[in-house]
């Protein structure tokens, strides 16, 4: 049994693995009242929540703490004051317990998951707030094959819908904007792998400050941005595909939720003959399930991976390509 935590960002999440099952998968989101999360009033809710959320996943789980091998906790990348309330709360329960704690990338496992739902060696799309990138694991580590060059797709599409005056999150408002939009040409932008937002996001915010009819304005541009922005993740993963030869995509992240985006993957894997892999709501946005089900994963292949609670640490600005695969 392994317990999982997750604490990269605006998300405190636990949960329980055995055998490849999730048993409980649990969180608690911190959002700001207004404007985007500050760090350390986002770790401060992390703190606060955290012996809640444990005693509620072993409560309806009905699992007992002495059951319990590994200590699966996410310790990379991601917003440093997180990372380090996930931390504490890893060391506590590991001293408390006497086991040892699988330190897990937070990106590898949103990849990972995959296997869930039965990918083998799939090339995954982790499309979030502050990250976008295509990843996949090739010739001994985990490689970055495409990312963006300056916003995260989630972020790039909370920014305009600020703009536009739409409350956070707006990904799911723009999603439901779109569906009454007609098609604006907007830039499209991808350099090579890696794609860019900022030059759509200033055309996004010009066209919609000179539009006479705001409200039909946000239906065409919102309808814009995502058959633009999406099309250009979905072109740079079929690049992914066609370059490692892999036949398997995975979604991955927040914005994968969208189901325009989804179709446009399964679209593109259907035309490739590949196999399209989306996860459930629950384990596509920041959860422990995935970070227990890796840990799990790696703790498995080799034990020496399970660090002592006092040498294990954060890593807030690892890139997946950095992680030491031993395990594999
Ligand atoms: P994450 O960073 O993985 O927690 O994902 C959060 C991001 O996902 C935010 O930027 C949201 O706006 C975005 N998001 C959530 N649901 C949707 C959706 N249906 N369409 C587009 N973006 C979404
Ligand atoms: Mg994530």
């Amino acid at each position: 049994m392994i317990l999982g935590i997750e604490s990269t960002a605006h998300t405190f999440g636990i949960a329980l693995v055995e055998k490849g099952k999730i048993i409980i998968n649990i969180k608690d989101m911190f959002v700001p009242k207004e404007g985007g999360i500050i760090p350390t009033e986002s770790a401060k809710h992390h703190r606060e929540i955290a012996d809640i959320l444990y005693g509620r996943a072993l409560q309806e789980s009905g699992i007992k703490e002495k059951d319990i091998d590994a200590i699966a906790f996410s310790n990379a990348p991601g917003l440093a004051p997180c990372l380090l309330a996930g931390l504490e709360f890893a060391k506590k329960k590991a001293k408390e317990l006497g086991i040892k704690i699988v330190p897990v990338n937070h990106c590898i496992a949103h990849l990972e998951i995959g296997q869930s739902i039965g990918a083998k060696d799939p090339v995954l799309l982790y499309a979030s707030g502050a990250n976008t990138q295509i990843i996949a694991y090739a010739s001994g580590k985990y490689r970055v094959f495409g990312e963006t060059l300056d916003l995260g797709v989630g972020n790039f599409i909370d920014k305009v819908a600020r703009h536009m005056g739409i409350g956070f999150p707006g990904g799911p408002k723009i999603e439901q904007l779109a569906k009454n939009g007609k098609y604006i040409e907007l830039p499209y932008s991808i350099k090579g792998m890696d794609v860019s937002f900022s030059g759509m996001q200033t055309k996004l915010q010009q066209l919609y400050g000179k539009a006479q009819d705001k409200e039909k304005a946000k239906e065409d541009l919102s309808f814009s941005l995502q058959e633009t922005a999406f099309a250009m993740l979905v072109e740079a993963a079929e690049r992914a595909l066609a370059h490692t030869g892999k036949k398997e995509l995975v979604l991955g992240g927040g914005v994968a939720c969208n189901s325009r985006l989804q179709e446009m993957c399964r679209i593109m894997c259907k035309e490739r003959d590949c196999k399209f892999y989306c996860p459930e709501r629950s384990l596509l946005t920041d959860n422990a399930g995935m970070i227990a089900y890796t840990g799990e994963l790696m703790y498995n292949a080799d034990r020496k991976i399970a660090l002592d609670f006092d040498k294990v640490d954060i890593k807030p600005r690892e890139r997946t390509d950095q992680v030491d695969v031993s395990w594999k």
